[in-house]
């Protein structure tokens, strides 16, 4: 296949479904790691086509909503000053902190920029020479080589005025923690596609050993996401437990060796908070001391902070696949796209905004 289209043949789709209904026998709980992949579930109600024995449950690959509330508040409080620039992806502006958001503070006047590359703010940096201008580094694998190489420049042009603020998570060692909690009821992954451009799926190969679990790496169009889920359900109900890899026509077993290069060169593993589901070992990147100068935490001072997450919020619970937007008391009542309590309900890639979009609204208006 060549054009974007015929990943969503609906005929194609259909094959595929009766595929999945032929070969399923038994009841079977599989996770789509990756948000952008609930999305397009959701959004084509793959979710609701395939055979009431899948129970499709939702992952924690959604970087906008992962990233630790304490790391909000130090954006908030960063972007605040009035001699930064504060540069971030568009999706984080509405994530809410524990008193207010980065739209906000921008709305107060101060100079929060959206960015489309981290790149584009060394370029602010270096046509402003008087503020410090810092870049919010959020993401998983996908968005670590840019931010990396934003550094790396800096550090080549000898810029002094340019910092990042580092929230970089890691896909195998929140898979690892999903399968040994004890409330764990995932039996097979679908792997993020673009995280595997990036990594390759090597790094998976003793996950399934160790966990005896399948693994298909999975792109995010419907049929990409059918197929995935196909091969899911071949290898279970086979009794297999193997790596594959549906998205062959981008990832290899390697990945990307320059992306890896560079992220190696400017990072080092870390353990790490995540939103909602609190510290995994060894699941994030930090800058290494070589670039510590270019750590925004550092140059700001903003080091020690511990808030309470909201009592209300579940996001935690759905991206660990133990609950689903539905079961949120305040879903589409309380919490909103327009007044959200949780990062899951602003992400283009969280569960609860996916929910919001694109169900029933009977649904969705519980009152
Ligand atoms: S609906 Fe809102 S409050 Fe409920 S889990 Fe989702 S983001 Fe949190």
């Amino acid at each position: 296949m060549k054009y974007i289209d015929e990943y969503r043949d609906s005929g194609k789709a259909l094959e595929y479904l009766n595929a999945i209904r032929r070969i399923t026998r038994h009841d079977w709980t599989i996770m789509e790691i990756c948000g952008g992949q609930t999305h397009s579930i959701v959004k084509y109600g793959i979710d609701e086509l395939i055979p009431k024995e899948i129970n499709l449950i939702h992952g924690p690959g959604c970087p906008v909503c992962v990233t630790p509330i304490e790391k909000i508040d130090k954006a908030i409080e960063i972007a605040s000053n009035p001699d930064v620039i504060f540069c971030s992806f568009g999706d984080m502006l509405r994530v809410p902190g524990t008193k207010s958001d980065l739209l906000k503070v921008k709305a107060k006047g101060f100079d929060v920029r959206i960015a489309y590359s981290p790149v584009d703010a060394v370029n602010i940096a270096k046509q402003n020479p008087e503020k410090e201008v810092v870049f919010f580094a959020v993401g998983f694998e996908t968005t670590a080589p840019p931010n990396a190489q934003a550094v790396y420049l800096a550090h080549k042009q000898n810029l002094k005025n340019f910092s990042i603020l580092v929230s970089h998570v890691l896909v195998p060692p929140a898979i690892e923690a999903i399968l040994d909690s004890k409330n764990n009821r995932v039996q097979s992954f679908l792997a993020a596609g673009h995280v595997c451009t990036v990594m390759g799926y090597k790094e998976y190969e003793q996950i399934v050993r160790k966990y005896k679990i399948p693994i298909v790496v999975t792109g995010f169009e419907p049929l990409d996401i059918l197929q995935g889920i196909y091969m899911c359900i071949a290898q279970l109900e086979e009794n297999r437990y193997e790596i594959e890899n549906q998205y062959a026509r981008v990832v290899t077993r390697e990945g990307n060796i320059k992306a890896q290069e560079i992220m190696k060169e400017i990072f080092e593993i870390c353990d790490n908070k995540w939103r909602g589901i609190g510290e995994i070992e060894n699941s994030g990147l930090k800058l290494k001391k070589k670039y510590s100068e270019y750590d925004a935490e550092l140059k700001f001072g903003v080091i020690n902070y511990y808030v309470e997450e909201s009592k209300e919020c579940i996001s935690g619970l759905i991206l660990q696949g133990l609950k689903k937007p539905l079961d949120c008391p305040v879903f589409g009542t309380k919490c909103t796209p327009e007044n959200p309590l949780g990062a899951t309900m602003v992400s283009s890639e969280g569960a609860c905004s996916a929910y919001y979009l694109y169900k029933d609204k009977k649904l969705v208006n519980k009152e």
